[in-house]
């Protein structure tokens, strides 16, 4: 196929490049992600928990001892103006002092707003700090947030599921609601790319997580920073938006990538649901700074 070919069609077959374990908010271990992604014959698969690597080693372990190629990768949160974005980015050198202190920093941001915002839910329900750290699979080295708050919402009997505790008091309308503080989105760019990495910016096409999406020249912008490429084959990007999408691509010399946004059982989301074509990835491994675990 040209590089034109395959960036045009949703790949039947391939990698899923973006996926969340028990070291984010997902529901399995980095472990069962690999053994998942082998099972279901995938060419490949990305651990990309938010906002670390913590998971990093566990997955590499399986992938090794499988030999199933895998991705190392997280999703960052950013912001550009008024829109939250979700940066992908892989394959970086996560001792890379300006990655370090990103993650470092935002986790630190994040743990003062979770404890804020428990704070304010635990007026109306009574619910403490320690009873959402024992919602974490992975205690401190979790990345807490929202998911957490409403699993122990649910454990404390006010809610059936975590999707009605998002819709109800964990909703980003609610009065308990904190704004999660987070680097530009340029900034990420250029942090990851000054990391050896790739980045990719995750569902831009999905108005449930935003009410506003980028616009072209936000993206135009963050390529000229060194964006690697767009997650255009993700369940929330509609018709329409993976059709700019597709064309900004093209315009920008953008990879086109897919992942399932897997977080086990915590979403409906099925591993491997949309995939990145072989080709793709093969270039996100020559651009990257640490080598394919296989
Ligand atoms: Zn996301
Ligand atoms: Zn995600």
């Amino acid at each position: 196929m040209s590089s034109d070919e395959y960036n045009e069609c949703n790949p039947v077959s391939g990698w899923d490049l973006h996926c969340h374990t028990v070291f984010s908010d997902g529901t399995k271990t980095p472990a069962e992600l690999v053994d998942l992604a082998y099972a279901n014959g995938l060419h490949g698969v990305a651990i990309t928990d938010h906002d670390t690597t913590a998971g990093w080693n566990d997955a590499v372990k399986v992938s090794r001892t499988r030999h199933f190629p895998l991705l190392r990768g997280s999703e960052v949160t950013a912001q550009d103006g008024h829109v939250s974005v979700h940066m992908l980015a892989y394959q970086y050198d996560p001792e890379n002092e300006g990655i370090v202190d990103l993650f470092r920093s935002t986790r630190e941001a994040r743990i003062d707003r979770a404890r804020r915002m428990v704070s304010r839910l635990s007026k109306d329900f009574p619910i403490t700090w320690d009873d959402v750290m024992s919602q974490t699979k992975k205690g401190g080295e979790t990345t807490v947030g929202r998911p957490h708050m409403a699993d122990a919402l649910v454990a404390a009997g006010f809610y059936r599921t975590r999707s009605e505790a998002f819709a109800g008091a964990i909703s980003s309308s609610s009065k308990y609601y904190i704004p999660t503080p987070s680097p530009s989105a340029l900034q990420v760019v250029q942090v990851v790319r000054q990391a050896g990495g790739v980045s990719v910016v995750a569902h831009p096409g999905d108005y449930s997580r935003n009410r506003i999406l980028l616009s072209n020249e936000q993206i135009g912008a963050l390529a000229d920073a060194g964006l690697g490429g767009l997650e255009v084959w993700h369940r929330g990007n509609g018709t329409e938006e993976r059709e700019r999408l597709l064309g900004l691509a093209r315009e920008l010399g953008l990879l086109v990538t897919g992942g399932s946004d897997w977080h086990g059982d915590g979403k409906p989301n099925r591993l491997g649901e949309n995939l990145t074509a072989d080709d793709v990835v093969a270039q996100i491994v020559e651009r990257g700074a640490i080598l394919l675990v296989s």
